[in-house]
């Protein structure tokens, strides 16, 4: 079982923090309709070479939901034929996550995404504090974000992330805590909450340094925002991922579990055949790629052994459980920890260690890249 990614590049204005590829005020829609053109050739020049079954579908960004209801529509009819024509077990999709935009809520997007089966609509937040809005450049204010979360109160979509940053310019101790708080009185039926750490470049923490919590204050909000979801009954089963129980999101959690996965778009990643590639960067390339029936990708990498060995114990002890071990073991043929005895032992405070799985522990987990890296 794997998933799909497809590469939604356009928004509507640069959030200041973002490191992602993105083109900004396109706001064309013939150029959408090309592009979703485009994924639709990359998909089937893929999928031939394919031999998964595609069990979820990921629209990410960018802004997914910039396209609006009737190009989203066009876009994932074509997929969606494409994908059950390739599966053989002909099971519904799991779950069709489309990571979506306040400004771009309204009531012809929502009964659109009503009328998927197994959609997960994923909102980014970031805060309710509408002087770091400001800052970070999100067009968004308080009241569109209480607006469209009412809106989406009012409709039948159950299955509802949301993120938010910590460490923003402005942060003080109570503000994530609150912020969700706040978003769960509005939207009480939210069922995983995204919690990441703002990364800037260097510039940005010069320009915001007056503005910024330190890094011991952000590691202080964060613990106190956690506690608060782990009180209302959000489990945190990765580093920066709570859900109420059966809303882990499988997509994700697939790439935890280094399973295969398409990814189609400008700048996507995918990885199958033991293979990772990286897609073209820029709009025109990949138009032109397309437009010759070539696979869109600039740089591919062979996944050997060793590499795939590192990539499983780094992403699993990103989630709580940890290394399967009997996984490991069968995987990649060796007794993990025969191998790995040593380091574990003198180390031994940071784990949980048991037969069946070695996690980090609660209390650590904030250090995972560091941790991990003893094994690695
Ligand atoms: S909306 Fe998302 S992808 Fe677009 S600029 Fe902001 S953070 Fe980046």
């Amino acid at each position: 079982m794997s998933g799909l990614y497809i590469h939604i590049p356009f928004c509507s204005y640069k959030c200041s923090y973002c490191n992602f590829y993105s083109i900004v005020n396109m706001n064309d829609n013939d150029t959408y309709k090309k592009y979703i053109e485009s994924l639709i050739i990359e998909l089937k020049l893929r999928i031939p070479n394919y031999k998964s079954e595609i069990e979820t579908i990921y629209l990410g960004g960018g802004t997914p939901s910039i396209l609006g209801a009737d190009l989203l529509k066009y876009l994932l009819d074509n997929i969606f034929e494409i994908v059950n024509n390739h599966n053989k077990n002909k099971k519904l999709i799991k779950e069709i996550t489309i990571e979506s935009n306040i400004n771009n809520i309204d009531n012809e997007y929502i009964s659109y995404l009503e009328s998927i089966e197994n959609i997960r609509i994923s909102l980014g937040l970031q805060t309710f504090n509408e002087k770091s809005l400001s800052i970070i450049n999100r067009h968004t204010d308080k009241y569109d974000i209480i607006n469209a979360l009412k809106l989406i109160n009012n409709s039948t979509l159950e299955n509802i992330s949301v993120d938010f940053i910590c460490g923003l310019p402005l942060n003080t101790e109570n503000q994530i805590k609150d912020d969700i708080l706040f978003s769960l009185d509005l939207l009480p039926k939210i069922k995983h909450i995204s919690l990441y750490y703002l990364e800037l470049t260097q510039s940005l923490q010069k320009k915001w340094h007056n503005f910024l919590p330190n890094d011991e204050e952000s590691v202080i909000f964060y613990k106190k925002a956690s506690n608060t979801l782990e009180g209302l009954g959000f489990k945190r089963y990765e580093v920066s991922n709570y859900s109420l129980p059966n809303y882990n999101s499988i997509h994700n959690t697939n790439y935890w579990l280094l399973k295969d996965y398409i990814g189609i778009g400008v700048s996507a990643v995918g990885c199958y055949n033991n293979e990772r590639y990286n897609n073209i960067k820029m709009l025109k390339d990949y138009f032109y790629s397309i437009s010759k029936h070539q696979l869109p990708q600039q740089q591919i990498e062979y996944l050997d052994m060793e590499i795939k060995k590192k990539e499983f114990i780094f992403l699993s002890l990103r989630t709580i459980k940890g290394i399967d071990i009997k996984k490991y073991n069968y995987i990649f043929n060796e007794d993990f920890y025969h191998h790995y005895n040593k380091i574990i032992m003198n180390n031994k405070e940071y784990f949980n260690i048991s037969i069946e799985y070695l996690s980090i522990k609660n209390y650590y987990f904030n250090y995972v890249d560091e941790i991990s890296l003893l094994l690695l």
